[in-house]
């Protein structure tokens, strides 16, 4: 049987055991899929040991994805373009291969919610490890103007110089913003203390709000985007599980249907 894992801290609550055993059955596939804590100092021993014993392929989440990077041997056209790491394979080389599966996640949930990015502007709130994933995959299909706003403005400032040689993304003061977007994102984890970021309601005015976390019940942001007059207003759940299908995809070269999935994973609190 094949062996796969995810590796973060905290790990306890992903939902990514579950997504890729309802991915495995529904193929039919015969797999393992674990969870691994692990610290900043153990992270690298722990994937080893991992591939040591035979592993297939690891995700990793928060706050591994930059040191995945910094681990693996090859990489894919989005992991080199963002920096980060969410998937890690282990080739017959013995080489450890890293892609970064989050942008593409993204921009297949927009898709499957009919939401085009073609010429749209766009702007992300917050300027962490998510908004840096999700950048090349939204410029690779050629989005319209970019825009970040970020609690702390350096943080912004960074990924626009990162991404200085892909495109000019602009950098606003969420509370000076003026005007609405076609699409606004939350990659933030303000919610994790019952916050919203601070920006101007004017920017979800009749735009499409994406909030990349996700709850049973609405997001405190999908809420707050909704009541502000945005027009259509999603969370991450689609997001978590393209990303997740990406990865299955890079694994076992089959890439599982995903609304079931989504649809059983948003309805169902328990594993
Ligand atoms: P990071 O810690 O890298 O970044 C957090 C971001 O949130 C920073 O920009 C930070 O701003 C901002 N922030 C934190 N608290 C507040 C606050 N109170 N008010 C305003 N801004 C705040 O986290 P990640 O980018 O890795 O993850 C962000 C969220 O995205 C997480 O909750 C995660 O669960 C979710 N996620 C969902 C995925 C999915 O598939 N649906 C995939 C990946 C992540 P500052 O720079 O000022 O600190």
């Amino acid at each position: 049987m094949d062996h796969y894992a995810i590796i973060g801290n905290p790990v306890e609550h992903s939902r990514s055991p579950k997504i890729h055993r309802l991915f495995a059955e529904q193929l039919q596939h015969v797999l393992a899929y674990e969870k691994i804590e692990a610290t900043e100092k153990t992270f690298q021993e722990k994937v080893e040991e991992f591939f040591t014993k035979g592993g297939k392929g690891i995700n990793i989440t928060v706050p591994f994805k930059r040191l995945a990077f910094s681990i693996s041997d090859k990489l894919g056209a989005c992991a080199s373009s963002c920096g980060a790491v969410n998937t890690l394979s282990f080739s017959e080389d013995g080489r450890v291969y890293g892609e970064s599966t989050d942008g593409n996640g993204l921009v297949e949930d927009l898709k499957n919610n009919n939401i085009a990015i073609n010429n749209k502007s766009i702007l992300i709130v917050g300027a962490g490890g998510t908004a840096q994933s999700i950048i090349p995959s939204l410029l690779a299909n050629n989005v319209g103007q970019l825009s970040v706003t970020n609690r702390t403005p350096n943080n912004a400032f960074k990924l626009k110089e990162q991404y200085l040689h892909l495109a000019e993304i602009v950098c606003l003061d969420g509370e000076s913003i003026n005007r609405n977007f076609d699409l606004v994102i939350n990659t933030t984890s303000a919610h994790l203390s019952g916050e919203l970021p601070e920006i101007e309601p004017i920017a979800v005015e009749k735009a499409t709000s994406y909030d990349v976390n996700y709850s049973y019940g609405e997001t405190l942001f999908q809420s707050w985007a909704t009541n502000h007059g945005a027009t259509k207003s999603l969370q991450g759940w689609g997001m978590l599980v393209e990303q997740a299908a990406e990865s299955f995809y890079i694994w076992r070269g089959v890439r599982p249907k995903t609304r079931v999935v989504i649809d059983r994973l948003s309805s169902e609190p328990e594993n």
